[in-house]
């Protein structure tokens, strides 16, 4: 992830080197291409054309699960697949990765039946491989009362409640990132690929890239193109002319966020939207609760869809059909984010009908594009695109390369030997940390955030001790400066929105920060002081969009 004030040097080195595979888009799917190729030897680039995780990968539902309801639509080797993959990414990832269980209610004319809900699970955690332990249970109406006593009474039969797990997507991919780039991977953010080279033989040799900080353009030269452009995919693939085949259906997603003591669930609760054939979350997180998902099909060109008064309001019917005694309102929701989900269309099937399968597409020109799938099954995506790229290179160059070895990595700073570990460290880091005033909600959140990285938040903000006073500004100005040194931060957005989680989850108290971490930013990288207040002025767009549903 390289830092702002390498860029040109960089791209000066990208201009000088033939990649073996040049990765576009820095989403979760690129990401896993990124640090499978790197660690099988092949020289590998990422390019971005906004933030790492600006897309998909961070407005998706947050959870690594099997997909439940993929049973229904019979993909059971979507739900084999994703299900078992469930567990290698906890492992790899256990600061980012947890545990959560989910209670299942069992309502009047619902879709999930008293008898067919069992069978469903236990096929399930049949496919998924899921140990005894960690097995479903079922409840009766007062167990499944008890266990949510703010559901609604008067439609709950019933209940089962089993495991998945709850994740930060964009630190997820972060991760992924940090963990190629520190095998040798190399990835640039605020770089577009605005068109694919080829040879007099009409094969792709590379691409042209835009660097959209400075605007100047490169040519950088690859034996392999893969694009993971997520829902740009269709876009990518037109760099080469009309789009043929199989092409891509955006689905639009939007989520909403409580804070916790105003929807305060005891656990994730997944149950279906009345009248309606398809499943919501209410989610608990830290200080709040997120829920969703909306599924509508998504025409919209270019940019970012919003969240609209139509998303809120059925979302909120929703909540307050199982929820009703909360009398939720649209002033409740402290923010929210819509994401778009890049499937591959299907003709006369509804959004929430089409499969989350992942398919390869090679262009004529040997251009790969991988399209579809879901954050949990990202590792997997991986492997088989690569497996794709290396069998090509090797028909170009005769030199093999290795099987995938993703399954024992560790994502950056999930260095731990188990779950517990966790848990210990931040005790560590607490006690280590009292010089500098930690407290025990700042060591949650960089062992969180960071996991094993935190110690290295921690030491800047030991040498930062002189300088900053106030306890709150020292960790967060040695947390800023950690994320453009180490995670490609260019902008505030990057930091308040995709590295730190912060719009989305503390809104109301980022007021207070805006604009020390704007001129923070703007000095760290190097920009004149008016950059400051450009920054600033960019992610206040993001911080009213949130919310620009109430007017
Ligand atoms: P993206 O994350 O969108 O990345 C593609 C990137 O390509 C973008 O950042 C974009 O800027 C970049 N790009 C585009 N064009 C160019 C170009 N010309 N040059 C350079 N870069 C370019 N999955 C789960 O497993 N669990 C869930 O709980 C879950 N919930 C979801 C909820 C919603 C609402 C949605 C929409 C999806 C959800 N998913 C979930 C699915 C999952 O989020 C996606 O499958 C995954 O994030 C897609 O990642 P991606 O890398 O393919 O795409």
């Amino acid at each position: 992830m390289i830092p702002y004030r390498l860029r040109s040097d960089a791209f000066r080195r990208y201009g000088e080197t033939h990649f073996d595979c040049l990765v576009i888009g820095g989403g979760i799917t690129g990401a896993g291409i990124l640090l499978d190729a790197t660690t099988r030897g092949l020289r590998t680039l990422l390019i971005e054309q906004q933030d790492y995780a600006w897309g998909t990968s961070s407005r998706s539902t947050k959870l690594i699960h099997g997909g439940l309801r993929y049973l229904k639509q019979l993909e059971l080797n979507l739900v084999r697949e994703v299900g078992r993959e469930r567990a290698i990414v906890h492992r790899n990832a256990p600061h980012l990765v947890h545990p959560e269980e989910l209670l299942l209610p069992i309502v009047e004319d619902g879709s999930l039946g008293k008898y067919s809900t069992p069978v469903g699970l236990w096929l399930y955690e049949k496919l998924a491989g899921v140990p005894a332990p960690e097995r479903f249970r079922t409840l009766d109406r007062e167990e499944t009362l008890d266990a949510e006593p703010l559901l609604n009474e008067r439609i709950v039969r019933g209940g089962a409640v089993y495991r998945e797990y709850r994740t930060d997507d964009a630190r997820l991919t972060t991760g992924i990132l940090k963990a190629a780039a520190r095998q040798g991977g190399d990835a640039i953010n605020y770089a577009r690929a605005t068109a694919i080279l080829h040879d007099e033989a009409g094969q792709a040799t590379g691409v042209e890239v835009e660097d959209r900080l400075s605007g100047k353009k490169h040519r950088i030269m690859a034996r392999c193109t893969v694009n993971a452009a997520g829902p740009w995919c269709d876009e990518v693939r037109a760099l080469e002319g009309p789009v043929e085949g199989k092409r891509l259906q955006r689905t639009k997603g939007v989520h909403v966020v409580f804070a916790r003591e105003r929807f305060p669930v005891n656990r994730a609760v997944y149950f279906d939207v009345a009248g309606d054939e398809r499943m919501v979350f209410a989610v608990p997180r830290g200080r709040c609760t997120y829920f969703g998902t909306t599924d509508t099909v998504y025409e919209g060109a270019t940019g970012y869809p919003q969240t609209k008064a139509e998303d809120v309001e059925y979302l909120l019917d929703a909540a307050r059909h199982m929820f009703p005694d909360l009398k939720l309102e649209k002033d409740d929701i402290e923010s929210s984010w819509a994401g778009l989900r890049p499937l591959i269309y299907e003709p006369g099937k509804d959004p929430s009908e089409l499969s989350r399968k992942d398919e390869i597409f090679q262009a004529p020109s040997g251009l790969l594009s991988i399209a579809g799938g879901k954050l949990t099954g990202y590792r997997k995506m991986a492997e088989r695109i690569t497996d794709k790229v290396s069998a090509l290179l090797t028909g170009m160059t005769g030199q093999p390369y290795r099987d995938s070895r993703t399954e024992t990595i560790a994502l950056a700073g999930g260095e731990f030997d188990n779950y517990a570990a966790v848990g210990a460290f931040k005790q560590r880091l607490l006690g280590e940390g009292r010089q500098v005033d930690l407290s025990p909600a700042w060591a949650e959140h960089l062992v969180d955030t960071y996991g094993t990285d935190a110690a290295a938040i921690l030491e800047r903000a030991y040498q930062l001790h002189q300088q900053e006073t106030d306890a709150d500004r020292r960790i967060l100005r040695a947390e800023l400066e950690y994320g453009i040194d180490e995670e490609g931060v260019c902008t505030v957005s990057d930091f308040l929105i995709r590295r730190s989680g912060r719009l989305y989850f503390h809104r109301p108290a980022l007021e207070a920060n805006i604009g020390f971490v704007a001129e923070h930013t703007a000095k760290v990288l190097g920009l004149p002081p008016e950059a400051a207040a450009e920054q600033e002025r960019v992610f206040r767009e993001d911080y009213e969009a949130v919310l620009a549903f109430r007017s």
